[in-house]
Protein backbone atom coordinates (compact mmCIF):
# COMPACT_ATOMS: atom_id res chain seq x y z
CA UNK A 1 0.00 0.00 0.00
CA UNK A 2 1.27 3.55 -0.73
CA UNK A 3 2.38 5.60 1.86
CA UNK A 4 0.94 9.34 1.46
CA UNK A 5 4.28 10.13 3.97
CA UNK A 6 6.44 9.16 0.41
CA UNK A 7 4.75 11.66 -1.79
CA UNK A 8 6.09 15.19 -1.99
CA UNK A 9 5.47 18.43 -4.05
CA UNK A 10 6.82 17.57 -7.61
CA UNK A 11 6.63 14.20 -7.58
CA UNK A 12 4.76 12.09 -10.41
CA UNK A 13 2.23 10.22 -9.58
CA UNK A 14 0.67 7.47 -11.91
CA UNK A 15 -3.03 6.80 -11.31
CA UNK A 16 -4.96 3.76 -12.00
CA UNK A 17 -7.70 5.49 -13.91
CA UNK A 18 -6.99 7.78 -16.62
CA UNK A 19 -7.68 11.38 -16.85
CA UNK A 20 -10.76 12.04 -19.17
CA UNK A 21 -7.78 13.31 -21.25
CA UNK A 22 -6.22 10.06 -21.76
CA UNK A 23 -3.76 10.75 -19.13
CA UNK A 24 -2.63 9.12 -16.31
CA UNK A 25 0.45 11.05 -14.80
CA UNK A 26 0.07 13.64 -12.40
CA UNK A 27 2.96 16.10 -10.76
CA UNK A 28 2.23 16.85 -7.14
CA UNK A 29 1.64 20.33 -6.77
CA UNK A 30 0.69 20.54 -3.06
CA UNK A 31 0.19 18.27 -0.64
CA UNK A 32 -1.95 17.89 2.79
CA UNK A 33 -5.36 16.52 3.55
CA UNK A 34 -6.12 17.31 0.06
CA UNK A 35 -3.93 17.08 -2.62
CA UNK A 36 -3.47 19.17 -5.50
CA UNK A 37 -2.56 17.59 -8.80
CA UNK A 38 -1.77 18.31 -11.97
CA UNK A 39 -2.68 16.43 -14.99
CA UNK A 40 0.91 16.39 -17.04
CA UNK A 41 -0.95 15.62 -20.23
CA UNK A 42 -3.64 18.17 -20.65
CA UNK A 43 -2.27 20.47 -17.65
CA UNK A 44 -4.98 20.99 -15.67
CA UNK A 45 -5.14 20.63 -11.99
CA UNK A 46 -7.26 18.73 -9.73
CA UNK A 47 -7.75 18.37 -6.37
CA UNK A 48 -8.15 15.13 -4.04
CA UNK A 49 -8.72 13.83 -0.89
CA UNK A 50 -5.58 12.19 0.25
CA UNK A 51 -7.40 9.05 1.23
CA UNK A 52 -8.85 9.02 -2.55
CA UNK A 53 -5.38 9.91 -3.70
CA UNK A 54 -4.08 6.52 -2.14
CA UNK A 55 -6.31 4.09 -3.02
CA UNK A 56 -6.01 5.88 -6.99
CA UNK A 57 -2.00 6.23 -7.30
CA UNK A 58 -0.64 3.15 -9.22
CA UNK A 59 3.08 4.19 -8.96
CA UNK A 60 5.14 6.75 -7.28
CA UNK A 61 8.03 8.74 -9.71
CA UNK A 62 10.27 10.79 -7.38
CA UNK A 63 11.01 13.68 -8.62
CA UNK A 64 14.92 13.55 -7.38
CA UNK A 65 16.97 12.20 -9.90
CA UNK A 66 19.12 10.47 -6.77
CA UNK A 67 18.61 9.89 -3.70
CA UNK A 68 19.98 11.92 -0.90
CA UNK A 69 20.20 9.84 1.85
ZN1 LIG B 1 -5.64 15.37 -18.34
Amino acid sequence: MLKLSELKENDTVVTKKNHPCGGNRWKIVSTGADFKLCCLKCGRTLIMPSETLKKSVKTVEPSGSDKEE
